[in-house]
């Protein structure tokens, strides 16, 4: 029942020492790390966001905070970067998605439509899917006004100095507000409710801050753009009186929060009650020995490319202590 190999750079007796699940930033850090200790990880990148591996930074252009890139980086290139550091070090890519995953027996059974294979140890780094309002022109303006990452665009040169919008009327939504009045003209908070979900502290700090302005009982009903193509204003109905009117904004951030994509790991491991996997505080070990978690699928709080390597690189060195101690 226990893993046997650790140091040893093949499987034996056909079971792998490591799968690692999700081709983002943790997946592919997990991945060199494991590959660098010899393991020789297979990875299932999967094909989930946008039909390619490499996870949601290949739905953006420019990462101007991932360390070591002074003149910023787009996203693509930096997965492609991850991807070939990974492969060079002997790491075994596939890209499938994993359909099927046991980790109640050992050895583990993960399964995708192409090959089934055994495990000793599992690194889950699925990531999250930041939730959408769905308007009509939500994906033409995608990354062009529209975003759902303050921290990651909020100086850009697109919205620095200009009115912006916020949806959303929990925790997310309000940092989120706060975190882009250091960068905005203006910050507009829209909100279908008539209050704010988020806690006490962060709804006094919104009421008190001068540079935003928040709207109740309004929903927003699409975007509209100038005759440059560029995006200029928010349509915007009230939920109440049904009125609608257009407010002039350069940008519409989400605060409409994530859904992580644990759903392989339903009731075989802990997941918290908005379905993140529950790890160990400061590591990446779940509730199932052997099992790991890393990137935005175990995070609610920071979700950034680097945050999520960090958490790859643990699970991976965790992976490997794993193995040797059960060698
Ligand atoms: P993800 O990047 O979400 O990758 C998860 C991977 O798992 C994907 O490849 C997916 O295909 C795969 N997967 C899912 N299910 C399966 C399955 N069943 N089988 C196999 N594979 C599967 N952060 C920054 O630090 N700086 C930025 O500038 C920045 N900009 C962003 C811009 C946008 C538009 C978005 C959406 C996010 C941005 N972020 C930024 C946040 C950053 O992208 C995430 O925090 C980071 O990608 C999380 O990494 P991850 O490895 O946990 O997961």
């Amino acid at each position: 029942d226990s893993p046997s190999p650790s140091s040893s750079s093949s499987a034996a007796g056909g079971v792998e020492n490591l799968v690692i699940i999700g081709s983002g930033p943790a997946g592919y850090t997990a991945a060199i790390y494991a590959a660098r200790a010899n393991l020789k990880p297979v990875v299932f990148e999967g094909y989930q966001v946008g039909g390619v591996p490499g996870g949601q930074l290949m739905t953006t252009t420019e990462v101007e905070n991932f360390p070591g890139f002074p003149d910023g980086i787009t996203g693509p290139d930096l997965m492609d970067r991850m991807r070939r550091q990974a492969e060079r070090w002997g790491a075994e890519l596939y890209q499938e998605d994993v359909e099927f995953l046991d980790v109640k027996a050992s050895p583990f059974t993960v399964q995708s439509s192409e090959r089934k294979v055994k495990c000793h140890t599992v690194i889950y780094a699925t990531g999250a899917t930041a939730k959408r309002l769905r308007i009509p022109r939500e994906d033409k303006f995608w990354s062009r006004g529209i975003s759902a990452c303050a921290i990651c665009d909020g100086a850009s040169p697109l919205f620095k100095g200009q009115v912006l919008a916020v949806v959303g009327g929990g925790d997310t939504a309000t940092e989120e507000a706060l975190y882009l009045t250091k960068y905005a003209r203006h910050v507009h908070l829209l909100v279908r409710r008539d209050q704010l979900r988020a806690s006490k502290a962060m709804q006094d700090r919104v009421f008190n801050n001068p540079n935003i302005t928040v709207h109740f009982n309004t929903e927003v009903a699409d975007v509209v753009s100038n005759t440059k193509g560029q995006m200029s204003g928010i349509s915007l109905r009230r939920v109440d009186t049904g009125e609608e009117s257009v407010l002039e904004a350069k940008g519409l951030f989400y605060g409409i929060g994530h859904s992580p994509n644990s759903q392989l790991l339903e009731g075989q491991v802990e997941l918290d009650h908005s379905g993140y996997v529950l790890v160990e505080e400061g590591t990446a070990r779940t509730s199932r020995e052997g099992v790991f978690a890393a990137g935005d699928v175990q995070d609610h709080e920071w979700r950034q490319a680097v945050t999520a390597a960090g958490s790859g690189c643990i699970a991976a060195l965790s992976a490997e202590r794993y193995l040797a101690s059960n060698n």
